[in-house]
């Protein structure tokens, strides 16, 4: 049987949540999908749909849309719901709001006249799993995080730990069923956890949604085998199936590399090609952190003395943010640093930074793309987790030492001259054997989406399990 001929033309749906570092990877597997001979439509709110035109273009008789309003919902203002846009602390209303489309969606499977036999959608929208039983298809649930951070989510949702103290932020809480038996501090858990409320109508619900994943046929995670392998093992069992398909790095196809996720300059290319090898640092705290003025004034100040050459990502604020206290590289720096480092506001081609031969090191708040972008480039990881999933994602890469750690949390800031002597140190021979480690994993990371890679057998596997 050839690779096209797995699918057999099964028709699924796919439902995207619209933020960055979601719908990115689902789109990737959504490439994947139609390149095995699945039919696919995507679910999409208008603002959104220029994020699917590289896709569209590459695959014009495989993938059709679905265009639905985004329902109104108070916290998000009209006419910002695309996925740059998404308000800071805005998740959780986009979360409630898109469950509001179950039943336009129930109208349209009902009205269609070859309905998918499945759907694929993103694990914060849980709601399409009951809506798939209510329609007697198939849902699976996609994680855009890593497996060990997934079971930790699953875990907290699942026995929803609680604290001693309700008013001790620090308060430990550990995960004794999770392998490894992690534990954080009560900060560092999920906000969405955090604000979770018994009996609350939109709690109740964001919690029901979790739970639904858990329940789901399948769950399709952006990761890889030789990574995960004791996790993958774990969640297998405690969602009681072996339906978990690990099918990463989800990278983009060749072509859209450098224009990924929306317009970008080809400086910063042009200045890497100028840059000697594997020196660079890429600092980049993902497609929503922003950094306070005085977090923006230590990084610009670490980077200045310690020497290194630098490529620095600068998000400015959106809403949400008050725009005199965020993003401000400081006066002058620029300058200070000429011929030396450069500094990018707004957009980055991430995926084409990190692959350029001159980077070796990046500076991350430990999205988990950015991870898994940063593995298969074999470049070593300097960690500040912000929020959400970070936490897990940065205790994974210590775990397979292929991280150092900087800092974690949005409110502080780390000191500038220790974070100085880490961009130094973390160029030199000091950190031979980090780099080599994650030179190793790199090449697994390559092995496992090339031919016969452990990723192939499981999307083959997806795509068998999804047309049946
Ligand atoms: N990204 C990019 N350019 C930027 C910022 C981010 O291409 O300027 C991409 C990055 O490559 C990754 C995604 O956006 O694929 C961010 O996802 P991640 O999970 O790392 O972090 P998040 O933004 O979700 O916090």
């Amino acid at each position: 049987m050839s690779i096209s001929d797995i699918g057999t033309g099964s028709h699924i749906l796919i439902i995207p949540y619209p933020a960055q570092g979601h719908i990115l990877p689902l789109l990737d597997l959504t490439h994947q999908l139609a390149t095995r001979n699945i039919l696919i439509t995507i679910l999409i709110t208008p603002k959104n749909l220029p994020t699917l035109t590289p896709l569209l273009s590459t695959h014009p008789t495989t993938i059709t849309t679905l265009i639905l309003p985004l329902p109104p919902h108070p916290s998000i203002p009209h006419g910002i719901e695309n996925v740059k846009d998404l308000p800071l602390g805005g998740f959780k209303a986009m979360m409630l709001t898109l469950g509001d489309l179950y039943n336009p969606l129930l109208n349209w499977f009902h009205n269609h006249s070859n309905p998918p036999i499945a759907i694929v959608s993103d694990f914060f929208l849980g709601w399409t799993h009951r809506l798939a039983c209510e329609l007697g298809v198939r849902r699976y649930a996609f994680s855009p995080s890593g497996v060990f951070a997934l079971s930790v989510i699953f875990s907290l949702w699942r026995y929803m730990p609680k604290r001693v103290d309700e008013t001790n932020e620090s308060e430990v809480v550990k995960f004794c069923n999770v392998p490894n038996e992690p534990e954080y501090p009560y900060w560092q858990l999920s906000p969405i956890y955090r604000v979770y409320v018994e009996g609350d109508q939109e709690s109740e619900f964001i919690r029901d949604g979790f739970l639904a994943d858990i329940e789901s046929w399948g769950i399709v995670i952006n990761s890889f085998t030789e990574l995960e392998r004791v996790y993958i093992d774990y969640l297998k069992v405690e969602v009681g199936h072996d339906r978990v398909f690990v099918v990463g790095p989800l990278l983009p196809p060749e072509g859209d590399v450098s224009g990924r996720g929306g317009p970008t300059s080809n400086d910063v290319l042009s200045w890497l090609d100028k840059s000697g090898s594997e020196k660079v640092v890429y600092v980049c705290f993902g497609s929503q952190t922003v950094l306070t003025n005085k977090q923006m004034g230590v990084v610009a100040n670490a980077l200045q003395k310690s020497g290194v050459k630098f490529v620095w990502s600068v998000k400015e604020p959106t809403v949400g943010h008050d725009a005199a206290d965020y993003g401000r590289v400081p006066t002058g720096f620029e300058e200070r640093v000429a011929g030396r480092g450069i500094v990018v506001r707004g957009w980055v081609p991430q995926v084409a930074i990190l692959s350029h031969d001159s980077v070796g090191v990046f500076l991350t708040h430990c999205g988990w793309n950015s991870i898994m972008e940063a593995v298969a480039a074999e470049v070593l990881m300097l960690t500040w987790p912000m929020s959400a999933d970070q936490f897990s994602n940065a205790t994974l890469l210590q775990e397979l030492k292929v991280g150092i750690k900087v800092w974690e949390g949005a409110n502080s800031v780390p000191d500038s001259d220790e974070l100085a002597e880490l961009f130094r140190k973390s160029v030199s021979e000091e950190t031979r054997l980090e780099r080599e480690r994650v030179k190793e994993l790199g090449k697994a990371a390559k092995e496992a989406v090339g031919e016969k890679g452990s990723s192939v057998g499981e999307l083959d596997r997806l795509v068998a399990n999804l047309s049946h």
